[in-house]
């Protein structure tokens, strides 16, 4: 049932396979109506309708009857008759003023690595290289934490640059943070986003007894990862950031220790990766491609997604095949969108940024993430001066899905959101034939594990026209 045509093949017949494979999910994967997606598996023929995410088993007749009426533009029509239309779950109207639930803090402006592709310029956002503040933290953690309604889930996230740069106000930072929470009554969780070059045994404890979620910047297999990722001296890290992962990697308890891969032509080997890390103990590992570059430099291109795309699958094959004999295997890509499915998500945003989630920066700027510090299009006030609801209201307004093209046309609009906001703003949408392939295989997976049960929490994964 799971296609193992890809990792039966000959490395040197590997790559065209990858291509043939990806090239077919691209290509059944094409828009053909913005109100219906049609998918075919050895289980049979499935519909999936955005409005809601909803996803049906359909007989042979009502399945030829959506596919014509895609070829006949009158989808519409269609739903309404078998009773799947009436009034959207999304409409129009932008969230207004959703209350703030995660903050991120560019701890420190500043970096030891020369990454080729950094969206941070080295760490220091084009601008001087800093260090946040102990006051402008703490201030941070005050807009979080005490807006926050009892009860409520917050998090609290160190970015930099390298935030480890400025390891003693992140220390008295979460110390401060975690009390204030507490007492508040608010649950508060932690992360970290790392280059992992300065990490310690004494960070391992620290973020042991106050569960971070530690993410760890890896590019690949040493090679690889050292053509992207080394010290500003030209000299690659990859094996300082493992030998420093040991003990995180074995104390990982209350904390997670993840796998982040920034995916460019040059390290395009994701099965091989993906098995590595897994092998050397990460929680999960994921794959983002590289859009947009500050430079240009490592962004991939509709060839290099095309590989991408077929890497991606063959790993998901991979999960398939673990998944359906109980073995875990945390790719966090296949993880996440097996979960989003199941829970029927549906969205007119990609993310929280401008949102409930904000960026902010060393000298206490609020941006839309973290990827917009010090950027003026997603300026979004200031520790000082307080949100800027205004501008938040028109993000929020314009970043809405519906005011996306071709989005509108689209029918992973909901799942996709529009695509990550920074890299829509800086490059426009160049991987739409990537994510929509990616999710197509997704919600066939989907279907092929749901005999197989996807947790506790699993809801009738498969609703029956
Ligand atoms: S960005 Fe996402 S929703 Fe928009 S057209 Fe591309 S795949 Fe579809
Ligand atoms: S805008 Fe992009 S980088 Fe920022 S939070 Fe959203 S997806 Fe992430």
């Amino acid at each position: 049932m799971i296609d193992s045509a890809i990792a039966e093949s000959a490395p040197s017949n590997r790559l065209e396979d990858i291509r043939t494979h990806a090239r077919r999910y691209m290509t059944t994967s094409a828009p053909r109506s913005p109100d219906a997606h049609l998918i075919e598996t050895a289980l049979g023929r499935h519909l999936f309708i955005p409005d809601g995410s909803r996803l049906f088993d359909a007989e042979p007749a009502l399945f030829g009857r959506f596919d014509a009426a895609m070829t006949q533009g009158r989808v519409g029509d269609l739903l309404d008759e078998v009773g799947l239309g009436g009034t959207p779950y999304i409409d129009d109207a932008p969230l207004v003023a959703p209350p703030v639930h995660a903050l991120s803090l560019a701890i420190a402006q500043k970096c030891n690595l020369g990454c080729s592709y950094c969206y941070a310029q080295q760490g220091e956002f084009g601008g001087a290289a800093r260090n946040m503040a102990a006051a402008t933290a703490d201030r941070a953690v005050d807009l979080l934490v005490d807006g926050a309604a009892p009860g409520s889930r917050l998090n609290l996230a160190f970015l930099g640059g390298e935030p480890l740069v400025n390891r003693l106000i992140l220390q008295a930072t979460t110390r401060r943070a975690a009390a204030r929470a507490e007492a508040r009554g608010v649950t508060l969780n932690f992360s970290i986003t790392t280059n992992g070059t300065l990490l310690t045994e004494a960070d391992a404890d620290f973020f042991e007894e106050f569960g971070f979620a530690v993410t760890v910047s890896l590019d690949g297999p040493r090679d690889a990862h050292d053509a992207q990722r080394p010290y500003k001296s030209g000299k690659g890290s990859f094996d300082r950031i493992m030998a420093n992962l040991t003990p995180l990697l074995t104390r990982q308890r209350r904390m997670q220790v993840s796998a982040r891969v920034t995916v460019t032509p040059g390290n395009l080997m994701l099965r091989q990766t993906l098995d590595q890390f897994i092998g050397a103990g990460f929680h999960s590992v994921g794959f983002s491609p590289m859009l947009s570059a500050p430079t240009g430099q490592g962004e991939m291109q509709a060839d290099s997604l095309e590989i991408m795309l077929g890497e991606m699958i063959d790993c998901g094959h991979e999960f398939e095949r673990r998944a359906v004999v109980g073995e875990r295997y945390p790719f966090a890509n296949m993880v996440n969108a097996m979960r989003e499915i199941q829970k029927g998500t549906h969205r007119p945003y990609p993310c929280g940024a401008g949102a409930g989630y904000l960026g902010v920066a060393a000298d206490g700027e609020l941006a839309a993430c973290h990827r917009f510090v010090g950027d003026v299009e997603g300026a979004m006030g200031s520790l000082e001066l307080g949100i800027d609801e205004r501008r938040r209201t028109t993000w929020l307004a314009e970043r809405h899905v519906h005011r996306q093209q071709p989005c509108t046309e689209c029918w992973a609009r909901y799942m996709c959101g529009g695509g990550c906001h920074h890299e829509v703003i800086r490059r426009g949408r160049p991987a739409c034939d990537y994510i929509r392939g990616w999710l197509h295989y997704c919600l066939e997976a989907y279907l092929r594990l749901s005999p197989y049960g996807l947790g506790e929490e699993r809801r009738s994964p498969v609703e029956v026209a």
